[in-house]
């Protein structure tokens, strides 16, 4: 048994506010985080890669894992369907390791409502100002202008759920918002859930307590 449960650690935010930035940040930190690819109906971007930056995959083939209940959650957002597939998070946290999501509010209370709702650790990123969400979202240069603006639009949406996270952080300065990330992760995987060991060292304790009496 490894020494620890592995943590489903949660990151949402409106679209631009530094996600996939900061999940990159953590996993250059800590080599053993696994992202969970998700598997999405949307067509992929330029630059994107099946498999690794997401599973793109078909109404129907996308529908049928729901079904067969392969998916840890789904959520319909811009008007396609996204999912993160169960069976690698399993794996991934029966063997110690942390699995990172980058999903959005609903996804995210999902999972806290699932089985492994108290292995869940959920962060919820906050731009500076609205100005500056929507500077990142052009710094960018992924997305034209009317893409843009549906984010944007979407954005309230999604921070009107800031209140459902564990912790909250305002993205402003980056290498002052990652530094916290670390320190929230490291004082988690110390939470009573994570550590499976501990309770047959108390007892092997209470043990020699009482063979001191
Ligand atoms: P998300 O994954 O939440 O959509 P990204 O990580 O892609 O957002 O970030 C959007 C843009 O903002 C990227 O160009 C990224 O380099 C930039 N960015 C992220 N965090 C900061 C920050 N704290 N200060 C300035 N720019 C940032
Ligand atoms: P994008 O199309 O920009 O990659 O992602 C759009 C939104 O979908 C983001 O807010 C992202 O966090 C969310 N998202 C990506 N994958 C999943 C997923 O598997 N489940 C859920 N619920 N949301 C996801």
């Amino acid at each position: 048994m490894p020494d620890r449960r592995g943590l489903l650690i949660i990151l949402s935010s409106p679209s631009g506010a530094g996600k996939s930035t900061l999940a990159k940040r953590l996993r250059q930190w800590d080599e053993s985080i696994v992202f969970s690819v998700s598997a999405t109906t949307r067509t992929p971007r330029p630059g994107e890669v099946d498999g690794a930056d997401y599973h793109f995959v078909s109404d129907a083939a996308f529908k049928s894992t729901v079904s067969e209940g392969g998916m840890l959650e789904h959520a319909h957002v811009f008007g396609n369907f996204y999912g993160s597939p169960k069976a690698p998070v399993q794996a991934a946290i029966d063997a110690g390791r942390d699995v990172l999501f980058d999903i959005d509010w609903q996804g995210a209370q999902q999972i806290r409502n699932s089985d492994l709702g108290q292995h869940t650790l959920s962060i919820f990123l906050l731009p500076p100002s609205i100005i500056e969400l929507r500077r990142r979202l052009e710094a960018r240069g992924q997305d034209s202008s009317d893409v843009i603006t549906k984010r944007m639009q979407k954005s309230w949406d999604e921070i009107s759920h800031w209140d459902g996270y564990d912790f909250v952080l305002v993205n402003d300065d980056l290498d002052a918002t990652e530094s916290k990330l670390r320190t929230i992760l490291t004082a988690t995987r110390l939470r009573r859930s994570q550590q499976p060991d501990l309770l047959s060292h108390v007892r092997a304790l209470q043990m020699q307590f009482e063979e001191m009496q």
